[in-house]
This record gives C-alpha cells, sequence and structure tokens, in this order.
C-alpha cells in the first residue's frame, strides 16, 4: 500500500537511497538529508499513512512500537543518555503543523540542546 509519488514510499522501496538508521519489516528508521542537530533522523511506519491524523485504532500497535524504538534509536545513534542527556521527538500534522512530506513521520533530533 505505498502512496503515488510518496518520497518515502520511495525509500522504503529502496527506489531513492537513504542512510538507515534501523529497519524491519514494519519500521524505517534513516538520517534527515537536512539536518537540524548534529543527530537527525526520521522514524516511519512501512504503511503509507500520510499524516498522525490518518492513524485509526488499528494502528495503535504499530504507532506504540515506534514510539518505544526511539530511545533505543536515538542511543545507537549517539544521544547523550539519561536526564543529562536526551533527545527531542517531533511530528508535524499537515500544512498548518509544518509537514511538507505526507507519510507520517517523527523526528528525532539529538546531539546538541534542542529543547526549548
Ligand atoms: P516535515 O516538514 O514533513 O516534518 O519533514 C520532512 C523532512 O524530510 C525534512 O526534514 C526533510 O529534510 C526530509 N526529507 C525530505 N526529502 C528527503 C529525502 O529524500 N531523503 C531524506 N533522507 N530526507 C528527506
Ligand atoms: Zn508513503
Amino acid at each position: 500500500m505505498s502512496g503515488d509519488n510518496c518520497i518515502f514510499c520511495k525509500i522504503i522501496e529502496g527506489k531513492i537511497p537513504s542512510k538507515k538508521v534501523y529497519e524491519d519489516d514494519e519500521i524505517l528508521a534513516f538520517h534527515d538529508i537536512n539536518p537540524s542537530a548534529p543527530i537527525h533522523f526520521l522514524v516511519i511506519p512501512k504503511k503509507h499513512l500520510p499524516m498522525l491524523s490518518d492513524a485509526s485504532s488499528e494502528d495503535t500497535q504499530l504507532l506504540g512500537k515506534i514510539m518505544l524504538k526511539i530511545p533505543e534509536l536515538a542511543i545507537q545513534e549517539g544521544a547523550n543518555p539519561g536526564q543529562a542527556g536526551g533527545f527531542k521527538v517531533l511530528m508535524n500534522n499537515g500544512a498548518e503543523g509544518g509537514q511538507e512530506v505526507y507519510h507520517m513521520h517523527l523526528h528525532v533530533l539529538a546531539g546538541k540542546r534542542v529543547g526549548n
């Protein structure tokens, strides 16, 4: 169920190259092409959901799995552990939410103070 002309579906299919952080049968994580922090990667479901607003109760397990995978991947990519370290998780939803790519994704940012 890939989205027509969706660049993230093309990344999942390997038609557009990416620097992979993690992959399994349901999830892909890869470095953002235009990083906003020393560590900046995106975590996406392989299922083409345009935005969080399009998710439903049938996606509960998938979204929970993505959230729970993020701390492990952040440490793997070099985020400092514990309360003194950390990372930021961000998701844009819709045009007014700042979304540019309509395949749902979480940004994970770390490696400097990225909090407000
Ligand atoms: P959004 O504004 O939709 O939340 O963020 C989209 C993100 O996708 C941006 O940070 C942008 O740099 C990243 N991005 C857009 N096209 C590509 C691409 O082809 N490859 C990778 N790795 N990242 C991309
Ligand atoms: Zn897609």
